[in-house]
């Protein structure tokens, strides 16, 4: 049988010594159902999300594709002060368990926080930490996590999101609100994306739409009053 899991060559960005990752083959990479804050799932054995960190043998720095690639002197010296000088060289190069899988989740926050990566990347970071704590049904956690994502995505959103097409990221608001059980906030997001005519992505829309009936049918349970946005919708 083939193996699942094959061996990159990466370079730490912050020592700059190469070392081989896992990553799991592309044929492996089916998911196969994807929750609606896009949370994919996969056959229990081989899970491609337990990979996506790089974790540096040499100096511990964590990190992933979209962090940075390069950090500055000074990016590098915060992280040794703050993190790397308690490193205990350890290697996560092989097959990682849950436990593992989200220590090193748990670890690149940490680096992309200490170095000051980008708010898009923390959040993503947080929210995939939301996701691991889901695979385990650790609600509590999950939702403490989805939290800590909805306000960085909402900060993302503030930066750079007003004047560009970012669908996505506020359907992902909405969807969070929801999850987070805040109808309101959320219809409010996803009324803002059915009615901008700006915003051309189909799907979004239509995940929007979809998100809403959900919604409605939620509230109507619990006999909540409708929010004024929700007939435009
Ligand atoms: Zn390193």
């Amino acid at each position: 049988m083939v193996d699942p899991l094959f061996q990159a060559k990466v370079q730490c960005p912050c020592c700059e010594r190469t070392f081989l990752s896992s990553r799991v083959r592309p044929s492996f990479r089916k998911a196969i159902r994807t929750d609606t804050d896009f949370m994919a799932h996969y056959r229990d054995d081989v899970n491609p999300d337990f990979c996506v960190v790089r974790v540096c043998p040499s100096c511990g720095y964590a990190f992933t594709e979209n962090m940075k690639q390069e950090l500055t002197p000074r990016q590098k010296e915060m992280y040794m002060e703050r993190i790397g000088k308690s490193w205990v060289h350890r290697d996560y190069g092989g097959k990682r368990t849950w436990e593992e899988a989200l220590d090193c989740y748990k670890r690149a926050l940490l680096c992309a926080q200490t170095v000051g990566d980008s708010e898009r990347v923390i959040a993503g970071l947080l929210h995939h930490i939301a996701w691991m704590y889901r695979l385990r049904d650790m609600k509590d956690q999950e939702l403490r996590f989805l939290r800590y994502a909805l306000e960085e995505y909402i900060h993302v959103y503030e930066r750079e999101g007003k004047d560009i097409n970012n669908a996505r990221l506020m359907y992902l608001i909405g969807e969070l609100y929801r999850r987070l059980d805040e109808p309101h906030e959320a219809v409010r997001w996803f009324s803002r994306i059915v009615n901008d005519k700006r915003i051309m992505d189909a799907a979004m829309i239509k995940a929007s739409r979809e998100a809403w009936h959900q919604l409605r049918e939620e509230m109507l349970a619990k006999k909540m009053a409708m929010p004024e946005e929700a007939e435009l919708l």
